[in-house]
């Protein structure tokens, strides 16, 4: 690799636990490249306990910011001097911006996911979807959605001990938004049923189906599938979950969490540079990872 670094250059970290696995730093530092903007994108292996002196040295280090993962993002919301209406409802932030000094929290993963349904042409704004799942993810999601206009969500997830807290946020998120949101537990098959029946698109939201349990799904009825629904699945290890196999068969439009992650990198690349990351370079490089 060309070393095109500098007194000029401007750093631009990733602050996770682990971490070593990421992709993004490829992604990002290609992005800086193509474009020709002065700026390094690495990934530190760290979590909660060092991660307030971390968001000093954005500040300190004159850093144009930071994403934020596992187990950090919610951890860093005290931290900001300003959130983006998304993480003030989420409660979690993936992205840093540091604004003259200033620090801004974003959340890129729900704009990440709304941006990649435009890839498989479907437009949900002023409809209904049904979501599984109301984890870190689905809340993103969820509250996206919301803000973008999405009419109704229904969400549907296990009974279990974060219940009573998923259903609190999700008051929240309705309060806050014009869009209607309803919690049902994943048990009530006729709900999910008649909601999905309702719905323009199917998201599975958990991990259920990932690598290596590929046989499990988040649902066990595929017949609620039909042929104008689409499913997305935010796995994408693999690249083609068994609930996506199965929407396929129906003839259903389908999206894994490729686009999601993409997006998301290119949403927060856009607040760091007011540039528009170019797609077409960094799609193989996560195609191929
Ligand atoms: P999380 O732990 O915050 O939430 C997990 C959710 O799955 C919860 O709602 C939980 O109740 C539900 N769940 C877990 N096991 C279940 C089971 N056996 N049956 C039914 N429901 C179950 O996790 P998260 O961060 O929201 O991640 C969820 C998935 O989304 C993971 O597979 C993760 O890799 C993926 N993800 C993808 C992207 C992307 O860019 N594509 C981004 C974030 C997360």
């Amino acid at each position: 690799m060309e070393n095109g670094i500098t007194g000029h250059t401007r750093l631009v970290g990733l602050f996770a636990t682990p971490i070593r696995h990421s992709v993004s730093p490829m992604i990002q530092n290609t992005a800086f490249q193509e474009l020709g903007i002065d700026a390094v994108y690495l990934a530190f292996d760290l979590g909660v306990d060092r991660l307030p002196q971390a968001i000093e040295s954005i500040k300190n280090l004159e850093m144009l910011g930071a994403n934020l993962s596992m187990p950090n993002k919610m951890a860093a919301v005290p931290l900001m001097d300003e959130l983006s209406t998304a993480a003030k409802l989420v409660g979690a932030i993936n992205t840093i911006v540091n604004q003259n000094g200033k620090l801004i929290g974003h959340i890129t993963d729900g704009t990440g996911f709304m941006r990649s349904l435009q890839d498989i042409e479907i437009d949900i704004i002023h409809q209904k979807i049904t979501i599984i799942g109301a984890g870190g993810a689905a809340t993103a999601i969820i509250v996206q959605a919301a803000l973008d206009g999405v009419k109704e969500i229904a969400v549907y997830n296990r009974k279990d001990e974060f219940y009573t807290k998923v259903q609190e946020k999700l008051a929240y998120v309705e309060e806050n938004t014009d869009c209607k949101i309803s919690l049902h537990d994943l048990a009530d098959k006729e709900g999910l049923e008649k909601d999905v029946a309702q719905s323009v698109l199917l998201v599975n939201a958990t991990g259920v189906g990932m690598q290596p349990n590929t046989q499990a799904s988040p649902i066990e009825d595929f017949s609620i599938i039909r042929e104008d629904l689409a499913v997305y699945d935010v796995i994408y290890n693999p690249r083609e979950t068994r609930l996506l196999k199965e929407a396929k068969i129906r003839g259903a439009k389908t999206a894994n969490g490729l686009g999601m992650l993409l997006y998301q990198g290119a949403a927060a690349f856009e607040l760091w540079t007011g540039q528009e990351m170019p797609i077409e370079k960094i799609k193989p490089i996560i195609e191929n990872n």
